[in-house]
Formats: structure tokens, sequence, C-alpha cells
């Protein structure tokens, strides 16, 4: 199952990429999980490896360190339910995740640092590996119990609304793991970001309004596609999105059960501008992933949050 998925990753890569594609599932009320985090949040370190082709910072590739902060903002209004922000919804079903993301303080050696690492792809010569976590692993790769790992990508401006992201799945109990994309042991794990996607930009793109994170954090959390495989019986296991046995985008249509599927939820390819919720049930996967998961659980206590 996972060579397959590889495989279709490898040979299809710009649809899936775009779409984030290997989604997994949601939560039983067997998998709930009550851990109490600090503060009553779950705070998890995040660096983002710039991948650029060596303009000056702020230009192009090179993003600028206020797009950056923009983006883990947009992120953080996302995964809080924030109101006043994009990331803000009352649906009954809706629910503030209790996770936020910090731009890392410590840099692998402990010294004190911005949570922004950049890279000159003109300075360094690697082997292609095509749109994968490997490839862009070779530029920079930090210790995945401490750090999430998120490259954006400089890939050329004809892959806007083509190539969006894509995300390594995490490996646990949980109904539908075996459809994200998981990491051998000799596997770099994390996030791609075309940086064309990563925060907001004057795209005429649906994609311009920095969600293409906040969907592939959910990935990377344990969250699938609200259609998982795209059957009414085996979708995402989570029973407050309405079952929907094909890709919703951005238009709504009457799922399995006669109810509308929810096009506003981030785990669709719904335009940027539309989503803006995960509901309980996905939610509980993540925290049943950051108690269950040996790497996950790790970011809790990483240096790289501390001051
Ligand atoms: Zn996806």
């Amino acid at each position: 199952m996972k060579k397959n998925i590889k495989k279709i990753v490898f040979q299809k890569f710009v649809v899936m990429i775009s779409l984030g594609l290997l989604v997994s599932s949601c939560s039983s009320d067997d998998n709930r999980v009550s851990i109490v985090p600090v503060d009553d949040i779950f705070y998890l370190p995040v660096v983002v490896h710039v991948i650029n082709k060596g303009e000056p910072v702020g230009e192009n590739t090179n993003l600028s360190t206020e797009r950056i902060k923009r983006q883990i903002e947009i992120l953080n209004e996302d995964f809080r339910r924030k109101e006043g922000t994009r990331g803000y919804n009352d649906h009954p079903d809706g629910g503030d995740s209790k996770i936020e993301f910090v731009l890392a303080k410590r840099d692998p050696d402990g010294k004190p640092f911005d949570g922004i690492n950049r890279i000159d792809t003109t300075k360094v010569s690697v082997p292609i590996l095509g749109y994968n976590p490997n490839h862009y692993a070779q530029y920079a790769y930090w210790n995945p119990k401490d750090y999430i790992n998120i490259w954006t990508t400089p890939l050329p401006e004809s892959t806007e609304c083509l190539a969006l992201g894509f995300a390594t799945g995490p490996e646990t109990d949980l109904p539908g793991t075996e459809l994200f994309s998981l990491p051998e042991p000799e596997d770099a794990e994390g996030i791609l970001v075309n940086w064309l996607h990563f925060g907001e930009s004057e795209s005429s793109c649906y994609a311009r309004f920095g969600r293409t994170l906040t969907h592939e954090m959910g990935h990377y959390l344990g969250v699938l596609h609200t259609w998982g495989v795209g059957d009414c019986e085996n979708n995402d296991y989570c029973d407050d999105t309405p079952a929907v046995d094909k890709p919703v985008y951005n238009t709504a249509f009457i799922g399995c059960e006669g109810v509308p599927a929810m096009i506003n939820n981030y785990m669709t390819w719904s335009h940027d501008e539309t989503m803006n919720m995960f509901t309980n049930d996905q939610i509980a996967r993540m925290h049943y992933v950051l108690e269950h998961h040996k790497g996950r659980k790790a970011l809790l206590s990483s240096h790289a949050l501390k001051p």
C-alpha cells in the first residue's frame, strides 16, 4: 500500500501535490483523547526552510520575513478559529483545535533563531529527486522530533494553481492511516508548499490566502480529505463531516446521506476564501496523533519552543 501510494505520488505529482492528496481519517469516539496540554494549548515548533534561487530577501522565491510571519499567523487563526479572521466559523460542529504553531526560537545547536532558514540553491548542488520531502531535505532537514519542517519550494510560475503543497502523514493506529504518504525510516518527513502559495499574495489563483499550509498541516497531524478514498463507507472516519464519495471542489453537492458536502472544511480542495473550519472529530484526530505518535508528541517538549 505504501509503495503504491509512493508510486502514484511520483507519477502524478503535480495533481497530487496540489491537492495534498494522501489523506487520512477522522476519529471515532473510541479514539477520542483527553491530554492536557501546557496552558491548555498545544504549542508546536516550525522551521520554514526558504529554498530560493538566490534573489535578495523579499523578492520572488526568497520570500519576505513579513510574508512568512503572516503565513504562520494565518495558520494559527485557522487552527484556533479566531474571531474576526478568515479562520472563524460558528458552525455547531466547528472547533478550536487549541493547537498553535511557533516559529522555532532555537536552531539545532541551541542558538537563538527566528524560525526562518534561507537556502540559496544557486550555491548548492543536489540530485533531483522530484517534488517530495527527500529532495528538499537535501538542502535542509532538522530533527522532526524537534521541528515541523516546512519547505517553501522554488517552482516555476507556470505551476501556480497546479502544484500547491504536499505533506507526509503520521503512522498511528487511526483508521485510514494507510492513505497517507508514510515515510520509511530513511525518508524525510515534513510539508512542502509552493512559494507562490505560501502566505498571502496578489495572485489571481484561488489559493492566495495561505490556506495551503493549513490543509497540509491537517494531513501532517493525521486528518484525511473529507472524502477519504472516495466511497460512502470509507471516507474520512469523522462522523461530523458529511460523507461524500468524491472530491469536494468549492461547489456544493448532495453527499452520501442526502446532506450537502461541507465545502468550507479545510480538508477539501475548496478555494482559500471558502474554507474556515476543522470539525471537532477532525480535531480529536489531531489530538490523538499528538498523544500517540512519538515524533509528533516529542514536538510538544522541543527545545526550539524555549526562548
Ligand atoms: Zn490534501
